[in-house]
């Protein structure tokens, strides 16, 4: 994978872009507004891509931050990132009609959180403080949980039983990084006991894998993925801690500068979980016009997972929210008040 001296070429990160969970969070959305017709309301920011949200907007979806913004009688979808069980009740009190399109992979966090809460574990959640699928995840136990954001937090973690504490993550966190705040934490407390399997999602960790591949030879890696998207955040920290002279993050080919080419023969190119390969496409064309069109992929692994869609989308939620909004209840199971907890049909491997 050598270049020759002077000749210019891309890198090409492979798995890049959308993740399963964003699939489905999109085409939930889509399909929600092709079967009940707009407006269908949803919490946040689907995901975290400024693109995907605004072509939404445009077909009909708006969004809101907070679930009292929706007016009665109306369908609410959660977005990927997930929410606490007091959203749920929001919703119930808002007389809504509720689509969860959590990613299965977030859920799974939610009920590590709820099963060790349960058996009365102090619950330590890596993660970055303000992120929607931290509030999400806390707002499970909140008695129980308590945030370390980095080994700098470590210090102030204090706990009531130091031989019954488990630590959770984010997932979508840098590994690398992750790993050290556990071995803060496990410094501290010898006792600590790691989650079941991998919090950090089988996408974030993938993305990172090829951009460490292509960081110690591109002298230039740009990050397709928006600034509040925090696996895109992390492509940005893991390029440079791979080699790469420079990283940058951009939402669109527009926003790349000219002067980051200068001196540099190799620009590796990647997307985050919540990037449509249509912005990578642009960003490829705009390189290729400035000499850089040899493009070679640098394959970190393969990805097959798909998720089912939310089950809600199966039932007519139109006429549960109007009997909601009447005062009647839902026709379908589980209403609003019911789906506090509502799991999806989980994943599928295609
Ligand atoms: S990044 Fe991972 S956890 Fe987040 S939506 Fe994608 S698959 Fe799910």
């Amino acid at each position: 994978m050598t270049a020759s001296p002077g000749r210019r070429r891309v890198l090409l990160a492979a798995p890049r872009g959308y993740c399963a969970g964003v699939d489905r969070a999109v085409i939930a959305v889509e399909k929600a507004l092709e079967q009940y017709g707009a407006p269908v309301y949803v919490r946040h920011e689907i995901v975290h891509n400024k693109y995907v949200v605004q072509t939404l907007e445009r077909k009909g979806a708006v969004f809101v931050e907070r679930t009292e913004e929706v007016p009665p009688g109306n369908i609410v979808m959660f977005s990927a990132h997930g929410v606490a069980p007091v959203v749920h009740e929001e919703a119930a009190r808002g007389r809504l009609a509720t689509i969860d399109a959590t990613c299965p992979l977030v859920t799974k966090v939610h009920k590590e959180a709820v099963r060790f809460a349960q058996e009365d574990y102090d619950i330590l959640l890596i993660g970055h403080e303000g992120h929607e699928e931290v509030i999400g995840t806390s707002g499970e136990a909140p008695d129980h949980i308590q945030l370390v954001d980095g080994p700098e937090d470590v210090a102030k973690v204090e706990v009531r039983d130091p031989s019954k504490i488990v630590w959770l993550s984010q997932t979508t966190l840098s590994v690398d990084e992750t790993m050290e705040t556990v071995d803060a934490l496990k410094e501290k407390f010898p006792q600590l006991i790691s989650p079941p399997s991998d919090d950090i999602c089988y996408a974030t960790q993938n993305r990172q894998l090829a951009v460490k591949q292509m960081g110690a030879e591109a002298e230039l890696v740009i990050v397709v993925g928006s600034r509040n998207s925090s696996n895109s955040k992390r492509l940005v920290e893991v390029a440079k801690l791979a080699g790469s002279r420079e990283a940058y993050l951009v939402d669109f080919a527009s926003e790349i500068d000219e002067a980051w080419l200068e001196g540099v023969t190799t620009v590796g190119v990647t997307s985050g979980a919540s990037v449509p390969e249509v912005l990578v496409e642009e960003v490829l064309a705009w390189l290729t016009e400035r000499g850089y069109g040899d493009v070679e992929l640098v394959k970190a692994a393969e990805e097959h997972i798909t998720f089912s869609l939310p089950k809600e989308l199966r039932r007519d939620l139109r006429e549960e929210a109007a009997a909601l909004a009447a005062g009647r209840g839902g026709s379908g199971a589980p209403s609003a008040a019911g789906a506090s907890g509502a799991v999806d049909d989980g994943p599928a491997k295609a």
